[in-house]
């Protein structure tokens, strides 16, 4: 069955959608925002091989559902950043594609430009690229994506300085190849099952050279070796929700990636999902309790590269059709005071654990 043919099937292939080649000469990364870009990852490079000791926060809404809601949020982040950068690189999370627990509801900004209208993906992979072409240009931010669907990174593979696999892709053979072809650090999320091995098994992956067929291409990598993993907490049989951020889940973490080979290990915990139970708040606890960690075993100082943090302009989530500007459709997000108020403790608490250190 091919595009065009007229037999019936369960699957209609209703018109063509651009290829990435296409979408991005038609909205191109300008010379000196790829500069921008190049600068952004270099720095990043460095934190993930421990030249640069300074924190990653992976940092924004669940879901980018509206253009100038994201921009606004980005320019502010953009403040706050310069305010803190002895301490803390920021990496705004730009996330355009929503993966569902049950497969309903909202997909995400590729499905939906506009969340209130049809599903549109021959526009929703134009507004996904100037989103992220718009936030390097507004505030020069180079910006983290989920990698839901590998066969869509060419269309935003010059403008992206983070990628993320989910905690329901990880397990994936194709998830996995094609990060080992990414040239930016990729974060492997431990499945929804908890399963360190697994998470642990899909860096390995990555890390390796792989010859697979991509996008109708032969392909050969050469392996990623910034993939690293995500702490994201998980369900139990019983579908309940436990952290895995606490000093003993980390240290665990550790000693595994000790016990096997893996170039740069490096661990970013995400304080929402089931870390917090989605008691976005508990976010502000979490963070604080992973540097009180790292400030009592210098092993996690080492491992512990990064925070994610589900962050917006008001707090909380809404409905889809809620309509209030900048609070998430998707998960809960700590709203702008909350956040910047715990972005500058973040870096005094940093502060506090060198001087103490050091005496
Ligand atoms: C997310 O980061 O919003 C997300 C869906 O994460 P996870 O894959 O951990 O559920
Ligand atoms: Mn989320």
């Amino acid at each position: 069955m091919e595009a065009g043919d007229k037999m019936s099937t369960n699957m209609e292939f209703k018109r063509k959608v651009a290829i990435p080649k296409d979408i991005r000469e038609m909205y191109p990364l300008e010379e000196k925002y790829a500069q921008i870009k190049e600068k952004n990852d270099e720095v990043i490079r460095k934190i993930f091989t421990g030249e640069d000791d300074r924190l990653i926060l992976i940092i924004g809404p669940c879901s980018a559902d509206r253009e100038d809601a994201v921009i606004d949020y980005c320019k502010r982040l953009r403040k706050l950043q310069d305010e803190v950068i002895d301490e803390i690189v920021m990496i705004p999370r730009v996330y355009t594609n929503k993966p569902r627990t049950t497969g309903e509801g909202y997909k995400g900004m590729l499905h939906q430009p506009n969340p209130q209208d049809e599903v549109d993906l021959v526009k929703g992979v134009i507004a996904v690229r100037k989103l992220h072409l718009d936030v390097i240009k507004e505030t020069g931010f180079s910006t983290a994506d989920e990698m839901l669907y590998p066969d869509n990174y060419r269309y935003l593979y010059d403008v992206l300085s983070y990628v993320a696999v989910g905690a329901r892709s990880v397990e994936n053979q194709e998830h996995r190849l094609v990060a080992s072809g990414l040239d930016i650090p990729c974060g492997m999320k431990n499945p929804t099952s908890g399963d360190y091995k697994v998470m642990l098994n899909s860096i390995n992956a990555a890390q390796h050279p792989h010859t697979f067929i991509y996008r109708s291409w032969e392909v050969e990598t050469k392996g990623n070796l910034l993939t690293h993993a995500i702490l994201r907490g998980y369900n139990n049989k019983h579908g309940d929700s436990h952290p895995n951020y606490h000093y003993e889940d980390i240290m665990r973490l550790i000693s595994m990636y000790d016990a096997d080979k893996y170039h740069n290990p490096a661990i970013i915990v995400d304080c929402n999902h089931s870390n917090s139970n989605k008691n976005y708040i508990e976010q502000i606890r979490i963070a604080k309790e992973v540097l009180h960690s790292a400030s009592h075993n210098p092993l996690i100082n080492k491992y512990v590269k990064g925070l994610m943090i589900e962050s917006y302009i008001e707090d909380g989530c809404q409905k889809v059709d809620g309509g209030v500007y900048g609070k998430s459709i998707t998960d809960p997000c700590l709203g702008w005071e909350k956040t910047e108020a715990l972005v500058r403790e973040i870096r005094e608490i940093r502060k506090q654990n060198k001087q103490k250190a050091n005496n």
